[in-house]
């Protein structure tokens, strides 16, 4: 075994304790007054009011402890209170809140694209700039890609997930919820968005299809759709986060950034999910050596604080006038010394080597799964990288999605007081995303959790 958390400390007890029918009455209570006055377009996932999280626990107000599986959609990497993060906060805060970095600027703001510029793949000379969420990075990214080219188009993907932003929206693979519902839909929708076939190598017509084939498939429709010349952007995840943890087949990504680097279009990695060691790199195309032209970074970036990036090629980033990009928060001095620590911690602990170490334990525990014959049936694919792992839940013996089971699974996985994420565009997939600091116990304990709940539900 490589890394083990021994030197990580926690605050709260690392155990799994359900104390009895939950939501219990402070929840129940809390969620009265939340139907009052939230609007119900924000719904949650887990029906039970959080008074305390730290390492892979999370604590609701009638004292129930989850195992927390999710880290907030792979946000709290470093745990919900690292202690370094805690302590930057509080520091920053204690001296000043905001400035507005266009007005008077702060050192944190440079120090944060220091990091980045050091941390992001290349050696090449870059810049950075910060922003609030996920969204508005890749709003930002396609801003610059269009004034640095002077093109239109933007090329994206099957299966996409890129915010809820009006261009994120258009960016956006899915329809429901993301796109439009019952009620009705959200758009008109930003123009020039174009959608390609990704490489999903679970359902591939042809499963001999390689991932330089599938590239050249995608590359011959822009070809035809849409001309290589017009087109300013291309923007994947290099692990699809939303769409089902869809982990294209070895040789699509290299394959479509080298085209892309010929005809002179902007690759644009979003590792809004997938960034700051989530898969056992500190970015997914590490494990191909692609080196992106701008990469989006959001979620893991600051132990919890919002705060959002895009670093890119000096030339591109430089190429829009002074004044072109910027905004009211972005890179808040707060967020600013949260993300700092943030990386501390990564680097102290190692937190790719968890990551690695994490991906070892769990996805051997889900291939044992996938073969036993009381589970295996329904389990149709089990993939993924580091901590970013996944099973595609199916009606048994297909590979027809089986989208209730997953809800029944990841409802089961709750009731035992596990907090399970389901994901994928046909709704069938169960995610893992447990905060890197989680210990070896935990984790094992959920997996068996969920494992029995697959076994008890298929
Ligand atoms: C979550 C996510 C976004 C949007 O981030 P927000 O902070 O929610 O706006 C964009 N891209 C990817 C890949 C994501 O996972």
């Amino acid at each position: 075994m490589t890394a083990t958390a021994h030197e990580i400390t926690y605050r709260l007890d690392q155990k799994r304790n359900i104390k009895g029918a939950f939501p219990g009455p402070k929840s129940q209570a809390l969620n009265e007054r939340r139907s009052a006055v939230v609007a119900a377009g924000v719904s949650s996932g887990v029906p039970v009011y959080v008074e305390d999280a730290d390492g892979g626990i999370i604590r609701d107000v009638d004292g129930n402890s989850f195992i927390d599986l999710g880290s907030g959609i792979a946000v709290t990497s470093v745990g919900a209170s690292d202690p370094a993060v805690v302590a930057a906060v509080q520091d920053a805060a204690a001296h000043f809140t905001h400035t507005c970095f266009m007005v008077t600027p702060y050192e944190g703001y440079v120090a944060v694209a220091e990091q980045l510029n050091r941390l992001t793949p290349g050696d090449h000379e870059k810049r950075t700039v910060l922003f609030n969420s996920g969204a508005e990075a890749v709003e930002n990214a396609v801003k610059v890609a269009r004034l640095a080219t002077g093109r239109d188009a933007v090329v994206a993907f099957d299966h996409a997930y890129h915010g809820r932003t009006n261009l994120t929206m258009a960016l956006t693979a899915k329809a429901m919820p993301y796109k439009s519902g019952p009620a009705g839909g959200f758009g008109p929708f930003a123009p020039e968005v174009y959608r390609m076939p990704m490489s999903y190598p679970f359902r591939e017509e042809n499963p001999e299809i390689t991932g330089a084939e599938a590239a050249k498939r995608a590359i011959t429709m822009i070809e035809k759709q849409i001309g290589s010349e017009q087109v300013a952007a291309i923007i994947i995840e290099p692990i699809q986060g939303e769409g089902g943890f869809i982990v294209p087949a070895v040789g699509f990504l290299p394959a479509l950034s080298a085209w892309a680097k010929e005809k002179g279009i902007v690759f644009i990695a979003d590792e809004v999910q997938s960034g700051f060691c989530r898969t056992g790199e500190w970015f997914a195309v590490n494990h191909e050596g692609v080196v992106p032209d701008i990469i989006t970074m959001a979620k893991g970036i600051a132990g919890g604080l919002p705060l959002s990036a895009i670093t890119g090629r000096a030339e591109l980033l430089d190429a829009v006038h002074p004044g072109g990009l910027g905004g009211t928060y972005g890179g808040n001095p707060v967020a600013c010394a949260a993300a700092l620590a943030a990386i501390g911690t990564m680097e102290q602990h190692d937190l790719n080597a968890r990551a690695r170490h994490i991906e070892e334990i769990a996805l051997g525990r889900l291939r044992e799964l996938a073969a036993d014959p009381s589970a295996g049936a329904v389990i149709g694919d089990v993939r993924g990288r580091g901590a970013m792992l996944a099973i595609e839940l199916v009606q048994a013996g297909s590979k027809e999605p089986n989208a209730e089971l997953t809800k029944s699974v990841a409802a089961a996985c709750l009731q035992e007081g596990v907090i399970i994420l389901t994901c994928g565009t046909y709704g069938n997939v169960i995610r893992l995303l447990p905060p890197l600091v989680i210990s070896d116990e935990l984790l094992l304990d959920g997996l068996d959790v969920l494992a029995a709940a697959i076994k008890a539900n298929s």
